[in-house]
This record gives structure tokens, C-alpha cells and sequence, in this order.
């Protein structure tokens, strides 16, 4: 079946599409499995020169990915050179790790004890629509370090990054059928990964709600399973932060992607005593965002990514919403949406609560840590998150003190490669980049030897 793939920029058609069908996924996933065995085999600085070869490729090919994301999902220019950058910085830190995913030799009686990591064979990567560069990397760079063979299945709103880039991959000369990019539907292709039992781990990253079917369909067969989902991060100011600096970053911490970032920080959590100052700081700086044409180099914000994304979002907007003050978006064609403050939001209103995806920040204010630590963590996700304060043992108390997987202090930064990402609560299971990720992309074996005393 074809599918056409659509600018949310001028809703023009970007490109049509083959999908696959379970029969093809199948096949794929065979290819896959034999493919695999002959990978795991190739010398480990062997593996390691291909995927160093990868990076140079899509870095050569930096404009061309960055120009299509800017087509296909509305990224501006900025962003999207940087999506395709963080790829081949992924490739390139995990290119490292073949000849060093070494075991243990423990010490036991009686004999020689060894532990090999052990390729876990076929990995399902499954994508969402919002960041299709990286999270793609994120999912197929470690993978293929750790010896396994990958299927992704991009999300059906943004296929063609994924596809350019194993299409380079490919011709960088990581084997055939080692890293194969399959377009569809979730519900087809997707939940083959699940059902296919040649497919020995899914790495998600999507709806929470999605996630949730995913989780218990692996439990089928114990499939292992990395899931990274959605969040309703809170970004703190206290009193005694640089108000100025907190104030005109914070408006890029939400609206950043249009919002449609995991790790948008989509509360914004004022202490009491500089909520009316902190306020007329941020009008200018959101009205003063700039949202338009993508491709133009200074553009802050483009569309979002659909009519239906953009519909949920207008939800959050609605009468009886306290719109304190919005940014301006283009009108006519394309999914556009203006950068939009909600003040103040009560705790248990929807927008507090529900993860909206979209240029849409609520704030809310509060008396002291305490209150801001416990309205922080009243979530069930916990993904990310920013503390501002110049007094560092506040810093680090509330920083231990809230339930997520990745803050900055002073800074709004959440995923960088050197370090792991992931979620507390709902917002996931297991860690992404960083060291410890080709754990997850590995079976411990432990062989004892006996030696006789
Ligand atoms: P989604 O609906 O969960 O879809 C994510 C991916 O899963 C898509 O490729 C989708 O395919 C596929 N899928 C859908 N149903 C499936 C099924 N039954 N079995 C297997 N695969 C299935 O999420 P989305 O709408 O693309 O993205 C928005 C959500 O993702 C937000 O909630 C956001 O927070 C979350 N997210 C989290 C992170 C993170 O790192 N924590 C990062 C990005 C996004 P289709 O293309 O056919 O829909
Ligand atoms: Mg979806």
C-alpha cells in the first residue's frame, strides 16, 4: 500500500511511500536474523571502522537530511542541521564500543569464571514522529555496536530521514540486511517487532499509551523491551535565580520543536514572591519568538506536525482557558499554532496534568521548596526538568528530591549523548546513550571453567 507523506509546513506532498505489509515485515525480520549471525562474527574494530565510516557519511550529508526534515516535519533549519549532526555523533560514540563491550573474569573456586555480553540478535527500533533523526540513532547506533541486527519502522508521518539515512549506511558498507529502515503502520509493522519471535527486543519511544500495549505484549515472550514515553516536565524558578536568564530561556525550553518534545518543560513552576516580575519578563520574550517558515536560518518555530496534532492542541486552548499572553504564527496553509501562556493554572486543571505536545506552557506559582518539590512530582510521568537558584544545596536537594530521569540546573540541556536519558515512572523503562546503553543491547552469558584444585 502507498501512503503520502505530507509538508505540515504548506501541506503540499513531500513524497508517496511503499508501506509494508506483515508478509514483507516478516521477510525483513528473516533477512534480519541471518544477516545477524554473519554481523555479530565481523571483527570488533572491523565493526568498528564501518560505523565510524557511517558518521562520515551522513555528516557529509549533514544539508541534504537536515533540508529533507525541514520538508517532511516542519523542523526549522537550525534544528534540523543539529538532528542530523547529533546522528553521526551518535555513531561515532558508539563506534568505540566493539572492541571495548568486554565481560568480567570473576573470581570463584575451583575454576575460571568468565562473563561474555552477547548480541541479544534482532532489534525492533520503533519511532515517533517527533524527532526522527535522533531517536532513530539512539535506538539503531548502540544496537548495531553491540553485535545485533536492527529493523526500524519509522513513524508513517516522517519516514524519509530514516530511509536516506540506512540508504547511507548501507553504501558506507554496514552489511545488507543489517540495518533495515521498513515504513508502515504501527499497527502493522510495529506490532509485528512484537509478535515475531525472531525480534528479541523492542526499543520504543512514543505515547505512553502506546508504550503500555507494547510492554504487555513483549510480556508474551518475555521480549526484552526499552520504552521511552512522554512527560510533563516542570521547569522551577526561585526567587533567587537570574530571573533575566531564566525568563529568556524559557520560552525555547517549551516551544522549542513546537512543543512536540518529550522533554519540553511545559510547566513552569514560579516562586510567589517574583511571580507578577517573572511574568513581564516572559511576555516579551514569547511574543518575541520567532515562528514561521522553517527553512529561514533565524526561525525559532515552525508548524505542528498535523491537522490532528494541531486540533488536540487547540483543545488545551479552549473557552474557559486562562490565556495570560501568546506569541504570533502564520496563517493559511500548514498546521500552525502561536507559542501560548497559560497563568495561572490550577494543579488540577487538564493542561497541568496532560502531556499537550504542543506550544502550550502552564504556569503555576508556589510558596516555597517544599511546595514546588511536591507540585513537581505530582505527575505520573518524570522525564526532565530545570531547577533555577544561585544557592547550590537548594540545587541539589530538589534536584534529588524530584522523580525524573534527567535535569539541568541553571540550564535547560536534557539529552546529550555522553550521558543517560530516560524516564522515572510512566515516562519509561531502561536508559538511552550514555555508557550504560549498550547494556541494554547486550545478554550477560556467564561460562565457568573448571580448572580442579
Ligand atoms: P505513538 O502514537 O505512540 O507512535 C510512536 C510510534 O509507534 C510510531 O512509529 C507509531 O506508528 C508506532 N505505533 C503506534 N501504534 C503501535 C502499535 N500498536 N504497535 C507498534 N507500534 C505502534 O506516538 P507519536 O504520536 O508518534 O509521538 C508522540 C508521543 O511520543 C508523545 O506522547 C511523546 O511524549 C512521546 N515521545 C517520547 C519520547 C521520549 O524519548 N520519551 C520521545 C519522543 C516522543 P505510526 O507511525 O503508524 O503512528
Ligand atoms: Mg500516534
Amino acid at each position: 500500500m502507498s501512503q503520502q507523506v505530507l509538508s505540515p509546513v504548506d501541506e503540499s506532498i513531500v513524497a508517496t511511500i511503499e508501506e509494508l505489509d506483515v508478509a514483507a515485515t516478516d521477510a525483513a525480520i528473516e533477512r534480519a536474523a541471518r544477516a545477524q549471525v554473519a554481523w555479530a562474527r565481523v571483527a570488533p574494530a572491523d565493526r568498528s571502522r564501518l560505523l565510524i565510516r557511517a558518521a562520515e557519511a551522513i555528516d557529509a550529508a549533514n544539508e541534504e537530511l537536515a533540508l529533507l526534515e525541514v520538508r517532511n516535519a516542519g523542523h526549522t533549519i537550525s534544528n534540523a542541521r543539529w538532528e542530523a549532526a547529533n546522528v553521526r555523533d551518535v555513531l561515532t560514540y558508539y563506534s568505540g564500543a566493539p572492541e571495548r563491550n568486554f565481560g568480567r573474569q570473576i573470581p570463584v573456586p575451583g575454576g575460571v569464571d568468565l562473563t561474555f555480553l552477547e548480541p541479544i540478535g534482532v532489534v525492533g527500533v520503533i519511532v515517533p514522529w517527533n524527532f526522527p533523526m535522533p531517536i532513530a540513532s539512539w535506538g539503531f547506533a548502540p544496537a548495531l555496536a553491540a553485535g545485533n541486527a536492527v529493523v526500524l519502522k519509522p513513524a508513517e508521518l516522517t519516514p524519509l530521514t530514516a530511509i536516506r539515512i540506512a540508504e547511507l549506511c548501507c553504501e558506507a558498507g554496514i552489511p545488507e540486511d543489517v540495518f533495515q529502515v521498513l515504513p508502515g503502520k504501527g499497527s502493522v509493522v510495529g506490532w509485528r517487532f512484537v509478535t515475531n519471535e525472531k525480534v528479541r527486543k523492542i526499543c520504543f519511544t512514543g505515547s505512553t499509551e502506546v508504550g503500555k500495549k507494547i510492554m504487555a505484549g513483549c510480556a508474551e515472550q518475555v521480549k526484552r523491551l526499552t520504552l521511552e514515553l512522554g512527560g510533563k516536565s516542570a521547569n522551577i524558578v526561585f526567587a533567587d535565580a537570574d530571573l533575566e536568564e531564566a525568563a529568556s530561556t524559557a520560552p525555547a525550553s517549551v516551544f522549542d520543536n513546537a512543543g512536540q518534545d518529550c522533554c519540553s518543560r511545559s510547566r513552569l513552576l514560579v516562586e510567589a514572591s517574583v511571580y507578577d516580575r517573572f511574568l513581564s519578563l516572559l511576555e516579551p520574550a514569547v511574543k518575541s519568538f520567532e515562528v514561521g517558515d522553517p527553512s529561514a536560518e533565524t526561525t525559532q518555530m515552525g508548524p505542528l506536525i498535523s491537522a490532528e496534532q494541531r486540533a488536540r492542541v487547540a483543545s488545551y486552548v479552549g473557552p474557559g482557558a486562562n490565556v495570560a499572553f501568546q506569541g504570533s504564527a502564520p496563517s493559511g496553509k500548514g498546521f500552525w499554532f502561536p507559542p501560548t501562556v497559560l497563568a495561572p493554572v490550577d494543579r488540577s486543571d487538564r493542561a497541568c496534568r496532560e502531556e499537550i505536545f504542543g506550544p502550550v506552557l502552564s504556569v503555576i506559582a508556589f510558596d516555597d521548596e517544599q511546595e514546588a518539590i511536591e507540585i513537581a512530582n505530582d505527575t505520573p510521568y518524570g522525564l526532565s526538568g530545570s531547577i533555577w537558584t544561585r544557592e547550590v544545596g537548594r540545587a541539589f536537594r530538589v534536584a534529588r528530591a524530584i522523580e525524573t530521569g534527567t535535569l539541568s540546573v541553571n540550564s535547560h540541556s536534557s539529552v546529550r549523548y555522553w550521558t543517560p536519558f530516560g524516564g522515572f515512572k510512566q515516562s519509561g523503562l531502561g536508559r538511552e546513550l550514555g555508557p550504560d546503553a549498550l547494556e541494554h543491547f547486550s545478554e550477560v552469558k556467564n561460562v565457568f571453567i573448571r580448572t580442579g584444585e
